[in-house]
C-alpha cells in the first residue's frame, strides 16, 4: 500500500475511534478519497437487500466484496458459493484459501486487493448464472469498479471472463491479452477451483500472476 493511502486509512480510524462514524474533514483533506471510502460502503448498504432477480429469494447474504476500497487490482470471479453465501464473503472456500496463497507468492493480501463477484447471490446448486441475472446484477459491478477505479482487474474463470467480456472464447485464447473494462486494463486468468480440479492449470496460472505482479506491481 502507497504511503498516502496508509496515512489516509490511519486518519480514518483516529477519526472514527473520536467521532464514531461522523466524519469531520478541513479543507485541505483530500475529499475524492474521503468521499470513496464512505461511498463504497454506503453503495453496499443501497443495494444488499436486492430483489431483482429470483437469487435474491435464495440466497443466504448479499455477497458484495470484500478488501482495500482503494485497491489498485480488483479480482472478480464468478459467484458465490455454498460457504460464501453463508458467511457473506467472496472466495472463503477451498478456492479461496488457494487464491490467498497464489496471491501471497506475489506478495499481496487480502487487505491490498479488492475481491467481488459477478453475481451477488448464489445461483441455487451453484449452476452458471443466467444472462439474465447477468444483466441485472453486472450494474452492480460496473459501479464498484467505477468507484474503486483500479489499475486491473482480474477476472477469475470463463464464466466471469466471458460474461464481462461479452464473448465466447476458450479462457486458453483469452489469457495473456490485455482487454479493456470500462477503461481499465483487464487480465483473464484461471479460477483457483479450476486449479483444485486440475494441477495442470497451475503453471499458466503463475505465468498470470507474475505478469500481474511486473506490469502492475513491481514499480510500486
Ligand atoms: N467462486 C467464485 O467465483 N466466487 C466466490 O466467491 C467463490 C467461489
Amino acid at each position: 500500500m502507497s504511503h498516502d493511502k496508509e496515512l489516509l486509512f490511519r486518519y480514518l480510524d483516529q477519526t472514527r475511534e473520536l467521532y464514531g462514524n461522523n466524519l469531520f474533514i478541513d479543507a485541505k483533506t483530500e475529499m475524492n478519497s474521503v468521499q470513496y471510502v464512505d461511498s463504497l460502503e454506503s453503495f453496499r448498504e443501497s443495494i444488499c437487500r436486492c430483489k431483482k432477480c429470483s437469487l435474491g429469494n435464495t440466497r443466504t447474504n448479499f455477497v458484495f466484496g470484500v478488501g482495500n476500497p482503494h485497491a489498485d487490482i480488483v479480482f472478480v470471479g464468478e459467484a458465490p458459493g455454498e460457504k460464501e453465501d453463508l458467511i457473506g464473503e467472496p472466495f472463503v472456500g477451498r478456492a479461496g484459501k488457494l487464491l490467498d496463497n497464489i496471491l501471497k507468492a506475489i506478495d499481496l493480501n487480502r487487505e491490498d486487493i479488492y475481491i467481488c463477484n459477478v453475481l451477488k447471490c448464489r445461483p441455487p446448486l451453484n449452476r452458471d448464472p443466467l444472462p439474465d441475472e447477468v444483466d441485472l446484477c453486472e450494474p452492480y459491478l460496473k459501479t464498484q469498479l467505477s468507484m474503486i477505479n483500479p489499475k486491473l482487474i482480474v477476472a477469475l474463470g470463463r464464466v466471469s471472463a466471458c460474461t464481462i467480456l461479452k464473448t465466447k472464447e476458450s479462457l486458453k485464447n483469452l489469457r495473456n491479452r490485455i482487454f479493456k473494462y470500462e477503461e481499465i486494463d483487464l487480465l483473464v486468468t484461471y479460477h483457483p477451483a479450476a486449479l483444485l480440479r486440475n494441477p495442470n492449470y497451475k503453471k499458466p496460472t503463475w505465468e498470470d500472476f507474475q505478469l500481474i505482479r511486473d506490469k502492475y506491481l513491481i514499480h510500486n
